[in-house]
């Protein structure tokens, strides 16, 4: 009789035990992956509610001004044809020879465009008839090289990024700067420095 009822005892326990086991096993383990999981999760910064840009950043602004005298300088006139572009603007273009007759512009929609942040332009030569000219090989200053070339060339040296250097859909008239931020980034709230900060930065850095 005694061995039986602690056989009873025995056999109890271990049933406690592995149910036990099993519950902290599988009924807190998803428990700690959603922890994990809302942890990954809150590396990444999503800002929500941050306006979008409604102009163009004062930054990119004062670079093309300062591309159109070094473009000038060199004989070559320019004019900046876009700047800042809207989501509504951005979608109405991709449209364009999409759902919209006329050829294909642009493969970036509303959001997706650097043009959309305030951060991207599009330029183009400007004959001295006022004529706008979307040439490649256009050499108005006689220098055996291709104006838009030297253009881009003074602009990458300005901080732009060229899309004529772009493998995937070449865009030729287009500038932007980035400011290390990528789409994505804008897109998750992200924004380049304050005007102010970043001339004031910049000042800095030449003293030293
Ligand atoms: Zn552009």
């Amino acid at each position: 009789m005694k061995d039986a009822a602690l056989k009873r005892t025995i056999l109890t326990l271990l049933l406690v035990l592995t149910v036990a086991f099993l519950y902290f096993q599988f009924l807190t383990e998803p428990v700690y992956n959603a922890d994990f999981e809302k942890e990954a999760d809150d590396e990444e910064v999503i800002e929500e509610d941050v306006p979008m840009p409604d102009s163009l950043h004062p930054v990119v602004e004062q670079r093309a001004n300062e591309l159109v005298e070094k473009a000038a300088a060199k004989g070559i006139r320019i004019i900046i044809t876009d700047g800042f572009r809207s989501i509504e603007e951005q979608d109405e273009l991709y449209a364009q020879g999409r759902t919209k007759p006329g050829k294909i512009v642009t493969n970036r929609k509303g959001g997706e465009s650097y043009h959309n942040y305030g951060l991207a332009v599009d330029f183009a030569i400007k004959l001295s008839s006022g004529r706008v000219l979307w040439d490649l090989k256009y050499d108005g200053n006689k220098n055996g090289r291709p104006d838009w070339f030297e253009v881009a060339e003074l602009a990458k040296e300005l901080g732009f990024t060229w899309g004529g250097d772009w493998e995937e859909f070449t865009d030729y008239p287009h500038l932007q700067i980035e400011f290390g931020l990528t789409i994505e980034d804008l897109q998750n709230g992200k924004r380049p420095p304050a005007a102010e900060d970043y001339f004031l930065a910049e000042k800095e850095s030449k003293k030293k």
